[in-house]
């Protein structure tokens, strides 16, 4: 037997690893079982190039739980290590890289900007061990040889009677990390981060029905046999080739990533380049409902199909974290904080590499099928307007196929809705008017007002589309859009004739005396005006500007710099002279008649916009039963 002392200029390494990253104790079974299948995979190397003269078979990594001995056994078949490789591999160059860990992180490991804590390698075992032995065989014809330490600085070897090829791992569980002798515990950590990775790993047994024997009877149980119990899928869908790939697998693949979601996708992006960086991965699509948060950070990062984060922020662009899927790229930097990780050269071209895939596919989806696609644009409209707000690149390749539906369920391009309107929809000042809708029941008076003169009316219902047509009307000449209640549409979009009025000057003076007898102006800004005679009499509309920017405020950014974060609800109330009924009240004699009937008209209108509610709404019910009986 051979004792040493452990090459290290820290005095003690091992309280620091103890401490080191408390709450992430955890990943060591991850460092350990990705040793495990580096030494597998190696040994697969090996013996293709002839190298290793061994049959590489199919080699599995076990991980076993010795409850009574506090025990934690992590075994391989792969590549082994000779005694002299054990100094050599373990004792300097392991306990060299962990210690230059430490040095380099020991600071900013409370930084949970940190994604994963790769590097630690080896001895992180010790963050869960007071012991660790390693039992290794090489694949070359040289004894085992058996490896201790305590977590002092001194460590023991000597030989071992070991045949069998490969190493096993053993870590003497400390007092306060027993939850790793728990079979839950440990399976709970080979799921969440080994369900895919390149070695078949084996925890337990489960138990297999078999088919019940010839002339079994009806009530014969079947028979059951306890099989070995492999907790990972060594060849997830993203390693495989696109052309080796049916719907169906992609599919099958997203029910093993969420078991839980039971929601199929509705189309896929495999990602696949291995220049200027490498990078794998398949990216889903979601029928995404309103809400933008709590969709978020669904998409998996792996290394080599290791898993490290659910967090991707920073490497993916923000509106395609509303995606779902995995990305397996080594060429992303691990421990670093979020901040440098979105300075990375690399990162920057994954991100937007990601981007133009995403946009290609939508692109083609597009040409190839526009019905179909129409027809998926309502779930995943969210997502290309959120994209096309916030990266101008995506702005660019989307304005060629992002949708701008109707309330009739047409669907248009921009650039058809332009073509289509141009000629009928100008302003004064020859403007192109886009109306809008947001919701179809709420403004259903003006959406028929603004339909039955032939007008284009558009359904845009996302909570940031008020920012998306800011972006239009900034990035695009001469397009101004408002929403169909924002005025009377004869005030938005230019007439060939002026309508003429059919009350005189002084009658609309003292009409508009006595309307604002009756009608608060302080919430009111009145307008009259001679319209067609069939228009609504009374007309409650919202400014577009106003409305806009308070949406803007309330879905964050862009309105919050105007400074309008009190602003007071202010309405227009259009009175329509031409109307028979307003004509009706101007000629009405008894001043408490004439009062009744604007009280009436004016909650009428306030209906209409869904601004009459509680004690108002009460009295006007009240109010019209009288009338009417
Ligand atoms: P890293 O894996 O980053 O090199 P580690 O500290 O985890 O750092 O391991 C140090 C070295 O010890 C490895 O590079 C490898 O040569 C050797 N080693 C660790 N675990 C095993 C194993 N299960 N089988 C064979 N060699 C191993």
């Amino acid at each position: 037997m051979t004792t040493g002392n452990i090459n290290v200029s820290v005095e003690n390494i091992f309280p620091l690893i103890k401490k080191f990253l408390y709450s992430d104790h955890e990943i060591f079974l991850r460092e350990l079982i990705s040793n495990a299948t580096d030494a597998t995979l190696k040994l697969k190397h090996l013996s293709s190039i002839g190298e290793a003269k061994v049959e590489y078979g199919d080699p599995k990594i076990e991980v076993k739980i010795n409850k009574e001995k506090k025990q934690l056994h992590i075994i391989d078949q792969g590549i082994g290590m000779t005694a002299e490789e054990v100094e050599k591999y373990i004792n300097e160059v392991a306990f060299s890289g962990a210690e230059e860990f430490l040095e380099k992180y020991k600071d900013s490991a409370k930084d949970s900007g940190i994604i994963g804590h790769f590097g630690l390698g080896f001895y992180s075992a010790f963050m869960v061990a007071d012991k660790v032995e390693i039992i290794t065989k090489s694949y070359k014809d040289e004894p085992a040889a058996h490896w201790t330490c305590d977590g002092s600085p001194t460590y023991a070897i000597e030989a071992h009677d070991k045949t069998e090829r490969g190493t096993e791992i053993i870590l003497h569980i400390s007092d306060e990390d027993t939850e790793f002798l728990e079979e839950s515990r440990i399976r709970e950590l080979l799921v969440k981060y080994n369900k895919f990775m390149p070695v078949s790993i084996k925890f337990g047994t489960k138990t297999e029905t078999l088919p019940k024997p010839e002339g079994a009877k009806e009530e014969d149980p079947a028979p059951t046999q306890e099989v070995e119990n492999i907790i990972n899928n060594p060849n997830p869908a993203w390693t495989k080739q696109p052309a080796d790939l049916k719907d169906e697998d992609y599919k099958s693949f997203y029910r093993e990533l969420y078991p839980m979601q039971f929601e199929e996708p509705l189309f896929n992006i495999h990602l696949n380049v291995d220049y200027p960086f490498n990078l794998t991965g398949i990216l889903y699509f979601p029928k995404l409902g309103q809400d933008m948060s709590i969709q978020k950070d669904k998409i998996q990062l792996y290394q080599n199909q290791v898993y490290v984060t659910d967090n991707v922020e920073g490497i993916v662009p923000e509106f395609l974290t509303m995606l779902r899927g995995v990305i397996d790229s080594p060429d992303i930097p691990l421990n670093v904080s979020r901040s440098y990780l979105q300075a990375d050269g690399n990162v920057k071209k994954i991100s937007s590499y990601i981007t133009r895939k995403v946009g290609d596919k939508l692109n083609t989806m597009f040409k190839n099928n526009r019905e179909d696609f129409e027809q998926k644009w309502n779930d995943i409209k969210m997502v290309i307007e959120y994209g096309m707000l916030s990266e101008e690149k995506f702005f660019e390749k989307a304005d060629k196929f992002a949708l701008y539906p109707t309330v009739d369920d047409a669907f248009f391009t921009f650039e058809e809705l332009q073509e289509k309107i141009k000629d009928s929809q100008t302003d004064k000042d020859d403007k192109l008017v886009v109306l809008y809708a947001s919701n179809k029941d709420e403004q259903h008076a003006y959406i028929t007002a603004a339909k039955d003169k032939g007008y284009e009316v558009l359904l845009l219902d996302s909570p940031i589309v008020s920012h998306l047509i800011q972006k239009l009307e900034t990035s695009k000449e001469n397009i101004t859009f408002v929403r169909v209640d924002a005025d009377h549409v004869d005030n938005l979009i230019k007439k060939d004739e002026e309508t003429i009025s059919k009350l005189s000057d002084e009658e609309k003076e003292s009409l508009k005396t006595d309307l604002e007898k009756v009608i608060p102006t302080e919430k009111y800004t009145m307008q009259l005006e001679a319209m067609d005679s069939n228009a609504s009499p009374f007309m409650i509309t919202q400014p577009e500007f106003m409305r806009r920017m308070k949406e803007m405020q309330q879905t964050g950014g862009g309105g919050g710099m105007f400074g309008m974060g009190n602003m007071p609800e202010m309405y227009n109330l259009i009175v329509n002279t031409n109307h028979e009924l307003v004509g009706q009240i101007a000629n009405t004699k008894t001043a408490k008649k004439k009062e009744r009937l604007i009280k009436q008209s004016l909650d009428l209108a306030k209906l209409s916009q869904n601004l009459l509610t509680g004690e108002e709404l009460t009295d006007f019910i009240k109010r019209s039963f009288e009338m009417i009986k």
